[in-house]
């Protein structure tokens, strides 16, 4: 048996040196001299990791952190999770690729994530495994959305990030990277306000706005002055993470699937940050009774951290010709392994329970501190995606994204890793691994509250 409290380093967080530490400098260092001018995490955090296990990790110096980052909801069954290394290491011993041939695992695992797909996808699905990254499960759903339908035009939501190839980076809304730097992006991309009620678009207020985003969809689907054609495609996330984690209001998801249905526009959910546990329910979109066409997944679905995709649509959209779609690295055996491994040790440990429980502690601490610390402008969550945004102001809601850099390494400072987003970079985003406990939920909320104090502290000097 399992126990989550041991799955972590049990002294976490644990801060034995300046940070960095001096080997973690070294480390840094000796890498940025050949390490391209891409690499960004570690300008901000600067930290050459070691080790990790649950909700965990180790420096190079021995400081211990908790992880609220989670490599970007890439390590929800937390680090070196045993159940799931014994799937992987007993692959590794026995075949590591092998194209797309099937194998009894990949059997196995195909017909797993039928019984799982969310509401009417079950039985009613097929299932491709495109190369491993998130960027090429969102360009796998929308060339199959354009080839079934014989359209091009694909429209997404502000806030919305899909991936930085060409396809996923062109329906993706963050201007910054390489988008707004002179390369030709895929043409015939529109973009619509998603619900950000917080700073609504149209400046009114759930639940009295009538949910005007989703009649402004309507609207621009319906008039014929929008500026686009039919599409072939709506891409969302159902909850979003890059875009400042925004939960939008039931009526909306239900009602742009209503719509794209009438219409025959393929709905997309992209789950890659939200799905395989992370919101409490295996997928986000159970919390809305909505069934999308197509729904992506990565990240988290290779278990440890091995690199895997995963596409799932309605059976009627599987019409395409061998060959279509080609690449070497796709299913890969030791993610699908890790996938296996993953699968068995949330049904067996009941890890969807344990979300439910823990993020309500966690959740029901951040929105005290709101009450306590003005720069909080807001709290909001689903399950264990969980978003602090900080502001100058709380009537003016003027963004402060200093504010959150200084928080993140003051944070970190004492243990606690969390990462940024936000149309306005000023949201803390907090993803910690799903094996997270209570304990430490409560030893991070008093990280966050202390560096937060500190950070107010140096603002004011
Ligand atoms: N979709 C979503 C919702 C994501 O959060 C990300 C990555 N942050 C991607 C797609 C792209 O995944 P990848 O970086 O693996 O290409």
């Amino acid at each position: 048996m399992v126990n989550f409290s041991d799955l972590s380093f049990p002294e976490a967080p644990k801060i034995v040196t300046a940070i960095p530490g001096d080997k973690s400098g070294q480390i840094i260092n000796q890498a940025m001299e050949l390490d391209s001018s891409y690499v960004n995490y570690p300008r901000v955090l600067p930290i050459a990791f070691d080790e990790g296990k649950g909700a965990t990790l180790r420096d190079v110096d021995g400081n211990i952190y908790i992880d609220f980052l989670a490599g970007i909801s890439v390590m929800n069954f937390g680090y070196s999770n045993p159940v799931i290394m014994e799937y992987v290491n007993k692959q590794m011993r026995k075949l590591t690729h092998c194209l797309d041939f099937p194998t009894e695992n990949k059997v196995t695992l195909l017909s797993k994530l039928n019984q799982i797909a969310p509401l009417q996808l079950k039985d009613n699905c097929k299932i491709f495994f495109p190369s491993p990254t998130g960027s090429e499960a969102v360009t796998a759903a929308l060339r199959l959305a354009k080839l079934h339908t014989g359209r091009t035009t694909l429209l997404s939501f502000w806030g919305g990030y899909h991936g930085s190839n060409g396809e996923a980076l062109a329906v993706s809304s963050w201007s910054g990277v390489y988008k707004c730097q002179h390369l030709p992006m895929l043409p015939d991309v529109h973009f619509l306000p998603f619900p950000y009620c917080y700073r609504c678009p149209f400046g009114m207020e759930h639940p009295s706005c009538n949910i005007q985003c989703l009649s402004f969809v309507k609207d621009a689907l319906e008039n014929g002055f929008s500026g686009f054609c039919k599409p072939a495609a709506m891409i969302m996330e159902v909850v979003q993470g890059e875009g400042g984690i925004h939960v939008p209001p039931k009526e909306f998801v239900q009602g742009l699937r209503k719509i794209t249905e009438e219409k025959g526009i393929v709905l997309i959910f992209d789950e890659i940050q939200c799905g395989m546990g992370r919101t409490g329910k295996f997928w986000a979109c159970e919390h809305y009774d909505t069934t999308p066409d197509i729904i992506t997944s990565s990240k988290s679905i290779g278990g440890l951290g091995l690199p895997f995709a995963a596409m799932i649509y309605k059976k009627e959209f599987d019409d395409q010709h061998p060959g279509t779609s080609i690449g070497t690295f796709r299913g890969n055996a030791l993610a699908m392994a890790g996938s296996l491994g993953a699968l068995d040790f949330i049904d067996k440990y009941n890890l969807l329970a344990h979300v439910e429980k823990v993020s309500q502690v966690l959740n029901d601490g951040l929105k005290d501190l709101q009450k306590q610390y003005e720069v909080i402008g807001d709290v909001r969550h689903l399950g264990l995606m969980s978003a602090v945004e900080f502001v100058k102001d709380r009537k003016t809601k003027e963004p402060w994204p200093e504010f959150l850099d200084q928080y993140l390494v003051e944070s970190m400072k004492r243990g606690l890793i969390q990462w940024k987003a936000g149309y306005y970079f000023n949201v803390a985003r907090i993803l910690p691994p799903l094996v997270v406990t209570e304990d430490m939920v409560n030893k991070a909320l008093t990280i966050i509250e202390e560096s937060i104090k500190v950070v107010l502290k140096n603002n004011r000097s």
